[in-house]
């Protein structure tokens, strides 16, 4: 067996870092070699640190994965998966995550809104000032519909009340992370993944840098309002038990106005009867069934909580062991 020489120890101890840019790709035919342009251009400029293309065809219908093919051939730093139907981004990310051996990954979308050019101050983010991930914060909403945003907007605030994590407006995929928070993203193997909660729930410490938004470079977004809102239900679902708990408050109120007819039947003199009585009973009886709705709700969202078997604590340093 051949001992290292010091020579081949200095060389390992030198190893440029590398980084996996992990692309999801639905249709993006018209927008892809733009990309790739864009983005070898872009970390050319990173001193200390190679790259490595993970682009996921999520089971594009045009000429995606031909594309993703021909770039694989000419340069041996692209390599793709193409899925056998659409999964959808979530899954995308989830498949080029699995398949980066990278000391950082990024995930980039392929339309260029998210700028090639903060890959390089990404980079030095988490090299050199101690975080573990550092994000791209979109400033603006430019470029989208009026609905389309305002609908965003209330979503991520109802979503950061409702869910105690952080996964404030303008706070998307476009980060570049350790491969120990890669590690930990991929800890979790929930089927119904929402990968900003996925983001907050693991914790790290992340710096963000604010981006201007900037319109599609071509193609078209994949994401109707009916599919968004959609997506918003996974992560309300996904990372809290609010909405089982809403039937208590709707017990809560039946059985409040129960109590207060039958209180305002008896001060008035006319006593309970008849069509209060009724009343009485119906809000009563809802109260009571809601409620218990409800204790039922919370049973079955701690199980499903246990289902995702998400680690139970996050380790991001040891020592003295
Ligand atoms: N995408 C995907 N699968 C889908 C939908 C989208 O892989 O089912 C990819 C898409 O190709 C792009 C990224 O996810 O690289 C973001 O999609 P898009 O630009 O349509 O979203 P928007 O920017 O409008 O939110
Ligand atoms: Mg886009």
């Amino acid at each position: 067996m051949n001992k290292p020489t010091e020579a081949n120890n200095n060389k390992h101890e030198q190893r440029d870092d590398l980084i996996s840019v992990i692309v999801p790709c639905y249709n993006e035919e018209n927008v892809l070699s733009a990309f790739y342009r864009a983005a070898s251009d872009a970390v050319k400029d990173i001193e200390g640190a190679d790259c490595e293309f993970i682009f996921v065809d999520d089971g594009s219908r045009d000429r995606t994965p031909d594309i993703l093919q021909s770039l694989s051939y000419a340069d041996k730093r692209c390599k793709y998966l193409s899925f056998s139907r659409n999964f959808g981004k979530e899954a995308a990310m989830y498949a080029g995550l699995l398949n980066a051996s990278g000391d950082y990954c990024v995930f980039m979308d392929a339309d260029l809104q998210h700028p090639p050019q903060l890959l390089k101050e990404m980079y030095r983010v988490v090299k050199t000032e101690g975080y573990d991930c550092c994000g791209g914060l979109r400033e603006d909403r430019t470029g989208e519909s009026r609905v389309r945003s305002i609908l965003s907007r209330t979503f991520y605030h109802v979503i950061d009340k409702i869910c105690r994590l952080d996964m404030g407006n303008g706070k998307g995929d476009f980060r570049m992370f350790s491969r120990a928070m890669a590690d930990s993203i991929l800890e979790l193997k929930e089927y119904n993944r929402y990968m900003k909660g996925i983001f907050s729930f693991v914790g790290y410490e992340t710096k963000w840098i604010p981006f201007h938004n900037v319109e599609r470079s071509a193609g078209e977004t994949k994401w109707s309002i009916r599919a968004l809102f959609r997506y918003a239900l996974d992560g309300i679902f996904s990372f809290s038990s609010f909405p089982a708990s809403l039937s208590a408050v709707g017990g809560v109120i039946a059985l409040f106005i129960a109590a207060l007819t039958a209180i305002c039947s008896l001060v008035s003199g006319n006593g309970l009867t008849g069509t209060t009585l009724l009343i009485c009973l119906l809000f009563l009886l809802n109260g009571i069934q809601m409620f218990f709705i409800s204790i039922l709700g919370q049973y079955i969202s701690r199980e499903y909580a246990e289902s995702k078997k998400r680690p139970i604590y996050i380790v991001k340093k040891k020592g003295g062991f």
